[in-house]
């Protein structure tokens, strides 16, 4: 069995597992040492996994929606080239794309699978609890971070870091397309964040991973602000319903009275124009893996509870003075 593959002048001939024992050989497509089977020039020393070597030359990747990557033998720019999934450095074959988005092979092989829904390609990866798992946690692990959703990786159930990759097991499983009232128009599609949109939500930007958007509208949400609830129970304003919307007026929030920005997405009542910020709401509930829950959130402000503590010192004191006085 032989193949030509683009990055050899020389047909490659296929090299059973066992013939790489005596002799350490390393893979020109991911720079690692050749374990498995693989392709091989002997004369010229050239060697490929064969992943490395049925990788496709051009991809359509579902996380890159608008154009195809194409496998490149080497790095394309005169400076450094940094994975967009892994955040390494991609010292040898790179999909790349021309809207400065890269990959190591592996990186997009393994990301194409979880688009895919391929889950026979991770059932086999062990999965880590970490409220289970408390004893061998490394420095590194408390810093590493999901490469999908970009949180830190020990803030719920984790995949093996010998598979090669940082991931939450619920970062694999997120829907593919979400629709968003306060962008009626388009449809969010989960995607790598090639355009580096800042989030409309949190108004913070993200270099890498992956984001809901709308690249012709450059409207994007991070994973974890879109599964914020899209409606809340205000209970100083129940008379009608208190969306998550985007606003195009500037209005004070009713909570801490600053004007809020033009188009701004905020919990808004647009028959008495009542807006409130997001962050003004207290911390709003954790909804793991619930994308699409549409039943209201009661979320109390925090000057409600202030209140309610000053009046019962207040009722405190008065039953004191009461007291007293009798
Ligand atoms: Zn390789
Ligand atoms: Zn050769
Ligand atoms: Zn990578
Ligand atoms: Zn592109
Ligand atoms: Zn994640
Ligand atoms: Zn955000
Ligand atoms: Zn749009
Ligand atoms: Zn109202």
């Amino acid at each position: 069995m032989s193949l030509q593959h683009f990055s050899h002048q020389h047909p490659l001939v296929f090299i059973e597992s066992q013939c790489h024992e005596i002799e350490k050989v390393y893979c020109f497509g991911c720079g690692e040492l050749v374990s498995g089977s693989s392709f091989g020039c002997v004369e010229c020393g050239f060697y490929l996994h064969k992943q490395c070597a049925e990788a496709p030359a051009e991809m359509n990747h579902p996380f890159h929606r608008n154009h195809n990557l194409n496998l490149l033998t080497r790095n394309p720019y005169w400076g450094g080239c940094i994975c967009d999934f892994c955040g390494k450095t991609c010292e040898n074959f790179v999909y790349h794309c021309s809207c400065k988005l890269d990959f190591h092979i592996k990186c997009a092989l393994f990301s194409h699978s979880i688009a895919e829904k391929r889950n026979a390609e991770f059932q086999d990866i062990p999965r880590i609890d970490p409220s289970i798992n408390t004893g061998n946690v490394t420095e590194e692990l408390k810093k590493a971070e999901c490469f999908a959703c970009w949180q830190p990786l020990l803030y719920s159930v984790y995949f093996s870091p010998n598979s090669g990759f940082y991931l939450h097991a619920k970062c694999v499983d997120l829907p593919a397309e979400i629709n968003r009232h306060f962008h009626q128009e388009h449809p969010l599609f989960l995607q790598f964040n090639s355009q580096r949109l800042s989030c409309k939500i949190c108004k913070e930007p993200q270099r890498r991973g992956f984001v809901y958007c709308c690249s012709l509208c450059k409207f994007a949400l991070h994973i974890q602000c879109a599964t914020i609830p899209t409606k809340i129970n205000q209970p100083f304003h129940r008379e009608h319903p208190v969306l998550l919307q985007a606003v195009d007026e500037c209005l004070p929030c009713q909570i801490c009275q600053e004007t809020t920005n033009l188009n701004d997405v905020v919990y808004f009542c647009s028959i008495c124009k009542f807006v409130l910020h997001i962050r003004c709401v207290s911390s709003p509930p954790i909804i793991e893996d619930k994308l699409d829950h549409e039943h209201p959130f009661t979320l109390f402000p925090r000057q409600f509870f202030t209140f309610l503590l000053l009046l019962y010192l207040f009722l405190y004191y008065c039953s004191k003075l009461i007291i007293k006085l009798d």
